[in-house]
């Protein structure tokens, strides 16, 4: 039996398998995206799984009883570079990125839709059935998406913005909203008759990608982000005081603490806290507990054993299969929880992480560390309104950790936007 003879059915089947193949491949991708995400190289398992369905794709499309369908090969690559590209922009744009990559992140709601006359056009010039089924799922995929998107956006409420947060933003834009707003894509501003507010975030709504307004733009953390930052700080200290973790407020949040007074510093893109896995404490225990109450309550975990890491995020977890389409969203809010151990470094006792902070110094295992008396027995904190437990010398620890904490560094500002709100801090302080 020759190519032209198969029968239409078969052709239908191999359609719908290609088509199942490409929902696969974007799962599988969009699961990957977390690694960036949170600042890490994605793993080289997860990545392979992912490979190989693509691969399996475009092969499934490409070969037949024919042989080798050229056209159809070189759509079908083309498509996922591209298409894949777009989707994975705004978690590459977690960092510092390319004009392309922050360009496709700003757009990352309806980028995907781009694709579609090209898509068109190339499903009616190459006739082959399975190449139009990819692609007719691959653009029904992205239409979805920007749907849900645009659906839940409406939710958003306005949130004034406090006399601080104009004035950084003002300088930011040179007294120049408008242009400001357009150039970077601020759809979260509302200016109308001489006010500014903020069009802020909720649990139901995208979050707002505040962490690049913060590092790139230089503006103050968005009203209703640090209000969800609140919400998420007293959640997870809750939660860790209920399994009965030992637990300190760590990095730039355990400095708004001390050197703010309880407060965020202004441009706060996340919450850091530590955990010490001691004793009945293992990874397990501590992973399944806040997996579980993540939940139960509402809050998005990420469990990262080999990194000994988990992030919580203030989104609530989405059902299979679009669980992990989170990942295509520009921002979060988000609480890091760095694992530390119990070690004994050049004879003195003390606790160490696997991940550099500031200026920790390195322990003789290759971690990083400090002494066990600085930190244990834990004390509380005043922080976002509520006690939370922090290092037992919090000042020793972050002078540690940041040398002269009382002066302002930016650390993850750029250069020129954080010398611009620099000005604004010093005279407002
Ligand atoms: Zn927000």
């Amino acid at each position: 039996m020759t190519g032209t003879e198969i029968s239409p059915s078969i052709e239908v089947i191999a359609a719908l398998i290609a088509a199942t193949l490409y929902v696969a491949s974007y799962l599988s991708f969009v699961r990957l995206l977390k690694y960036p995400r949170n600042w890490f190289s994605p793993s080289l398992p997860a990545s392979l799984v992912t490979g190989v369905l693509a691969t399996f794709t475009v092969a499934l499309v490409v070969l037949s009883a024919d042989g080798l369908d050229l056209p159809a090969l070189a759509i079908t690559a083309a498509f996922f570079v591209v298409v894949f590209y777009i989707i994975a922009a705004p978690a590459i744009a977690f960092r510092p990125a390319s004009r392309l990559s922050e360009f496709l992140a700003k757009h990352g709601e309806h980028a995907g839709l781009w694709l579609l006359g090209p898509a068109l056009v190339a499903g009616l010039a190459v006739p082959n059935i399975k190449l139009q089924a990819v692609l007719a799922t691959a653009m029904a995929i992205e239409l979805t998406w920007f749907l849900r998107q645009r659906r839940s956006g409406r939710r958003r409420r306005l949130y004034p913005l406090n006399d601080h947060d104009r004035a950084v933003l003002e300088a930011q834009a040179k007294g120049d909203l408008v242009p400001f707003q357009r150039r970077n894509g601020i759809r979260e501003l509302v200016l109308s008759e001489g006010t500014v507010s903020w069009n802020g975030c909720g649990k139901r709504t995208p979050p707002c990608p505040f962490n690049l307004y913060v590092n790139r733009l230089g503006l103050n953390t968005a009203p209703c982000c640090r209000e969800h930052m609140k919400d998420l700080t007293h959640f997870i200290a809750a939660c860790l005081s209920d399994m009965g973790v030992v637990h300190w407020l760590e990095g730039g949040s355990l400095l708004g603490a001390v050197r703010e007074k309880g407060a965020l510093l202004d441009w706060e893109d996340d919450i850091d806290i530590s955990v010490l896995l001691d004793g009945d404490m293992t990874w397990e225990r501590l992973a399944t507990g806040i997996a579980k109450r993540g939940a139960r309550d509402g809050y998005f975990v990420n469990l990262f054993e080999k990194k000994s890491f988990i992030s919580i995020s203030f989104d609530p977890p989405q059902r299979w299969p679009f669980r992990w389409e989170r990942n295509r969203l520009r921002g979060e809010i988000r609480t890091d929880i760095t694992i530390y151990r119990q070690a004994i470094s050049c004879g003195e006792a003390v606790l160490e992480r696997r991940s550099q902070k500031g200026a920790m110094p390195l322990t003789e295992s290759g971690w990083y560390g400090v002494p066990r008396e600085i930190v244990l027995p834990t004390s509380t904190i005043r922080f976002l309104g509520d006690d939370i437990a922090c290092p037992k010398h919090a000042e020793t620890y972050l002078h540690t950790l940041y040398g002269d904490f009382e002066k302002i560094t930016y650390t993850y500002v750029d250069t020129e936007a954080a010398k611009i709100r620099g000005s604004v801090d010093a005279i407002s302080n």
